[in-house]
C-alpha cells in the first residue's frame, strides 16, 4: 500500500497494524486516502520518541524554533488552496471557509513563531537583602494533543505552535474523521525542519490512543478540544496521574437579539452564528433569545434568509452551506429535529436531502423554551433553537441559564445593555453586534462551566499552560 498515508514516530512515517478509510462525506463514492491506524503500540512508541527529543529542542536558540514554526507557516500559506480542497473534502465546510481555516492555520504558526523569542521572565529584587529572584518559565517535556474533527487543521495548529514555541516535544492525535489535515500538517512541520521526535503524528482511534497518552506516566500534559463527556473522562484520568490538563470543550451558545437591534444585521448574524460551517462550531449560536417586540418580524426574515442558504458540495462556487460530517453525526442531529417537534416546538427546515451525502437544511425550533432538551443539549449540527423573551432582564438570565459558557453575543443599539450583557454574561467570550463564533487569534479562546478547564489557548496566554514556572532565588554574597 504504497500511497497508504503513515504515522509519524520520532522522525520515521510509520506504518500501524490497521488501515482507516478517510471518505468525503459529499460523495461517499470520493475516498480522499487510506490512512494508518495506530493504537497503544504505536501512543508507546511516540512517547518514546518524544521524551528522547525533548531536552535537545529545550534547549535549542529560540531561533531554532521561530525558524521552524514560521517555515511551517509560510508553507501552509503556499499550500493554501490544496489545503483547502483537502478540508472541504473530508470535514465538509465551503471551500471558502476551508480556504479560511487553512489561512487562519498559516497565521497562528507566524504568531508564536515570534513568541517563541518572547519567552517571558521576570526579574525581582527579594524581600531579603542581597538576595535576587527570578521567575523563569520552563518547557513541560511531552505534550499530548487531542483533537476533534470539525476544525481539523486550525485547532491542531493552535495546540501545536505554542507547544513547540515553549520548547516542548508533541504527540498529536487527531479526530478519526479527519487525518487528513493532520497528516498534511505533520508533513509541512517535517519539511519545516522540526527535528525527528519533536513533533510526532499517531492517527487513530481516541479510545485506544487518547487513553494511552492521558494514562502514559511520561506525559506531562494533556491539551484536549471535542465533546464534554470524553473531556471529563480526561480530566479524571490526568487527576490520577497528576498531569497538567487543559478541555475545550461544547457550547449552547446563547444570542440575544433586543428590539432595539437593527433588525438585517440581527439576522445576518444569527444566520452566521447558527448556520455556518453547518452549525459544527463549538461557538455556533444555538439559542437565539429574541425580545417580543421584534421576535415576530426576525423570525420571518431568518427563516426566510435560512431557506435561501444553498446547501450543497463545499467545493462548488455557489455553495454556502456543506454536508453534516458524517452520517453517525446527521443521524443524531435529524434525531433533535424529531425531539424539537415532539417537545412542543414549530419545526421549520431540518430535512434531510433527497441526493447522495450526508445533508440537511437549517433547522429552526419555534417557541421553544429554555427548558427543552434541544435548548440544553449542544446539537452541534445546524440547528437553533427561537426563544421568546419579554425583556433584556429575562434574556439575560435565560442566556446565562446553561451548564456551558463558552461564547454569548447581544444584538443591540442601546450602549447601557451591550455594556450591562458583557459584564454580567456567564460566557469566556461576549460578542456584541458581532457572530458568537468567528474569532481572533491573537487573544485568548476558551470558555467557563462545562465549556473549558484549566488555562486559555490562543494569543499569548496560551504560552501559561504549555511552560512551568520556576522561582529562583540567588544569593551573591
Ligand atoms: P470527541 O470528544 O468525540 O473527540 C475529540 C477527540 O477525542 C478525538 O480525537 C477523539 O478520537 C478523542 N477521544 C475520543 N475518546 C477518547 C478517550 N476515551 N480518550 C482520549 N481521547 C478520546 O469530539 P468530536 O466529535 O471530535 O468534536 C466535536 C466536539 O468538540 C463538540 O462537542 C464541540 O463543541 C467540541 N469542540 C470544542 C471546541 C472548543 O474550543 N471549546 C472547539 C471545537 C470543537
Amino acid at each position: 500500500m504504497s500511497d497508504l498515508k503513515r504515522n509519524l514516530i520520532g522522525g520515521e512515517w510509520v506504518a500501524g497494524t490497521r488501515v482507516s478509510e478517510n471518505r468525503n462525506p459529499s460523495t461517499p463514492d470520493d475516498l480522499i486516502g487510506l490512512y494508518a491506524r495506530g493504537g497503544a503500540a504505536e501512543a508507546e512508541a511516540a512517547v518514546a520518541a518524544a521524551g528522547a527529543a525533548a531536552p535537545g529542542w529545550a534547549a535549542v536558540s529560540p531561533q531554532v524554533r521561530a525558524d521552524v514554526l514560521r517555515r511551517a507557516g509560510d508553507m501552509i500559506l503556499t499550500q493554501n488552496e490544496a489545503l483547502g480542497r483537502l478540508l472541504a473534502r473530508e470535514e465538509g465546510k465551503t471551500l471558502a471557509e476551508a480556504r479560511g481555516e487553512a489561512l487562519r492555520a498559516a497565521q497562528l504558526f507566524h504568531f508564536y513563531a515570534g513568541e517563541a523569542l518572547r519567552h517571558p521572565g521576570e526579574k525581582l529584587n527579594s524581600i531579603r537583602d542581597g538576595v535576587e529572584v527570578d521567575v523563569m518559565r520552563e518547557p513541560l517535556g511531552v505534550v499530548g494533543l487531542i483533537t476533534p474533527w470539525n476544525f481539523p487543521i486550525a485547532i491542531p495548529a493552535w495546540k501545536t505552535a505554542p507547544a513547540l514555541a515553549a520548547g516542548n516535544a508533541v504527540i498529536l492525535k487527531p479526530a478519526d474523521l479527519t487525518p487528513g489535515c493532520a497528516h498534511a500538517l505533520a508533513e509541512i512541520l517535517a519539511a519545516a525542519g522540526c527535528p525527528a521526535g519533536v513533533f510526532n503524528l499517531v492517527m487513530g482511534r481516541g479510545s485506544e490512543i487518547g487513553a494511552a497518552l492521558v494514562d502514559h506516566p511520561d506525559v506531562a500534559a494533556i491539551s484536549f478540544t471535542g465533546s464534554e463527556r470524553v473531556g471529563r473522562g480526561i480530566a479524571a484520568g490526568c487527576a490520577a496521574t497528576m498531569k497538567k490538563v487543559q478541555l475545550e470543550m461544547g457550547g449552547k451558545n446563547p444570542m440575544v437579539v433586543l428590539a432595539d437591534a437593527d433588525l438585517d444585521l440581527a439576522v445576518n448574524v444569527c444566520l452566521n452564528g447558527a448556520f455556518f460551517s453547518t452549525g459544527q462550531r463549538c461557538t455556533a449560536s444555538s439559542r437565539l433569545i429574541v425580545e417580543a417586540g421584534i421576535h415576530d418580524a426576525f423570525v420571518e426574515k431568518l427563516a426566510a434568509a435560512a431557506a435561501a442558504l444553498r446547501v450543497g458540495d463545499p467545493l462548488e462556487p455557489d455553495t454556502q452551506m456543506g454536508p453534516v460530517v458524517s452520517e453517525g453525526q446527521l443521524s443524531g442531529n435529524l434525531e433533535y429535529v424529531r425531539l424539537a417537534a415532539e417537545e412542543g416546538c414549530e419545526v421549520l427546515g431540518g430535512q434531510r436531502l433527497n441526493r447522495s451525502g450526508s445533508f440537511q437544511t437549517p433547522a429552526l425550533f419555534l417557541g421553544a423554551t429554555n427548558a427543552m432538551r434541544v435548548s440544553r443539549e449542544e446539537i452541534f449540527g445546524p440547528c437553533a433553537s427561537v426563544i421568546r423573551v419579554a425583556d433584556f432582564d429575562e434574556a439575560l438570565a435565560v442566556a446565562n441559564d446553561t451548564a456551558f459558557g463558552l461564547s454569548s453575543g447581544i444584538c443591540t443599539g442601546s450602549l447601557k445593555h451591550a455594556t450591562a450583557f458583557r459584564r454580567r454574561s456567564k460566557a469566556g467570550m461576549v460578542m456584541v453586534n458581532l457572530p458568537t463564533a468567528g474569532v481572533d487569534y491573537h487573544v485568548p479562546f476558551g470558555g467557563r462551566g462545562a465549556s473549558s478547564l484549566g488555562g486559555r489557548e490562543q494569543g499569548r496566554m496560551a504560552m501559561d499552560f504549555y511552560t512551568s514556572v520556576k522561582t529562583a532565588y540567588t544569593f551573591a554574597g
